[in-house]
């Protein structure tokens, strides 16, 4: 049988927000008996948090208390974000969210038993408790990562290195997982700049940049860490699989175009790699990296060198 998907676009702003009594508080019950306590619920707990992820979580929750679902799914590029709850489902209902004529995403609503009509009206009625605290969050979301990001390659910067960086070891320890770090130097960058200029240079640092995260699954991970340098960090990696990637990453660099000044130039790169040992502080495999990385352009560059 062919599963049926209907798609949907809700404007915020043309959706009725129904005027709800919020002087008088709700019982917190169970099942509410309707659709506009439901909703006066939602609206209230749904504003306690800036995390699209623990909103989505609570929404997805609290409405199966009118609309039983087995999964939900949102989307939103902008802001790089992909969320899912709960399994899969053979129906699905797709809304495109907007306000105001900014995109807000796509939010599916998935179950194996067919949505009914009156359903169907219930969640577009409960969506709009979504507006202004997803609206929030994305709009948090969106400064933090500017904050976080270099401006010129849209990597993260030193403070989003720090922060990761400490965060992954931590989860490191927690779950008995290998975690392993690449620095990695672009080679003889001072030379694109003395031949071709500043603004050459940066073109240049941003195509490397980008060649790094076309190769790696999570682009949160890849930071700038000084001006032609990269980190890499790799959880859940051994020693062995790091290289693998790191030696992916050189030969990705070499093979990639480079143009200055419309001139095609030659370009490579040069790794370190360290993986976490017990009991290992972050300055201290990260240093280990930093001196791998000073072999690899000792023996010759366009290498990768591996932290003994
Ligand atoms: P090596 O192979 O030993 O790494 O040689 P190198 O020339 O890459 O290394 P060095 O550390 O001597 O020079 C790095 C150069 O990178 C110097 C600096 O002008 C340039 N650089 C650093 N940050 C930026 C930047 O944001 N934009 C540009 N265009 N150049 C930068
Ligand atoms: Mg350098
Ligand atoms: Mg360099």
């Amino acid at each position: 049988m062919k599963s049926p998907s209907q798609t949907n676009a809700i404007d915020f702003d043309s959706a009725k927000l129904q005027r709800l009594g919020f002087g008088q508080q709700p019982p917190l019950l169970e099942r509410p008996v309707s659709l506009a306590q439901l909703r006066a619920q939602l609206s209230l707990q749904l504003q306690t948090s800036l995390e699209p992820q623990r909103i989505l979580g609570l929404f997805f929750r609290d409405i199966q208390r009118m609309v039983p679902l087995d999964a939900l799914t949102y989307v939103h590029q902008g802001s790089d974000l992909r969320l899912e709850f709960g399994t899969r489902g053979h129906h699905s209902i797709s809304y495109s969210l907007s306000h105001e004529g900014e995109h807000m995403g796509e939010l599916v609503f998935r179950r194996n038993k067919r949505f009914s009509e009156e359903e169907q009206g219930n969640l577009e009625s409960l969506l709009s408790s979504l507006l202004y605290p997803m609206r929030n969050a994305l709009l948090y979301r969106t400064a933090t990562q500017t904050a976080l990001r270099d401006p010129l390659t849209g990597a993260g910067n030193r403070i989003a290195m720090e922060q990761t960086l400490q965060r992954e070891i931590d989860m490191s320890r927690r779950h008995l997982q290998p975690l392993s770090l690449l620095m990695l130097d672009i080679d003889h960058f001072k030379r694109v700049n003395d031949s071709h200029g500043h603004t050459a240079g940066d073109e240049v640092l941003k195509t490397v940049a980008a060649s790094i995260k076309g190769q790696l699954r999570n682009v949160d991970m890849v930071f700038r860490y000084g001006g032609e340098e990269f980190l890499i960090l790799l959880s859940n990696t051994s020693r062995e699989a790091a290289a693998m990637v790191g030696e992916r990453l050189r030969y990705a660099a070499q093979a990639q175009d480079y143009y200055a000044e419309g001139q095609l130039i030659e370009l490579t790169v040069s790794l370190g790699c360290s993986t976490l040992l017990p009991g290992e502080s972050a300055e201290s495999l990260l240093r280990r990296a930093d001196s791998a990385l000073y072999v690899a352009k000792r023996e010759g560059r366009n290498r990768l060198a591996m932290a003994g």
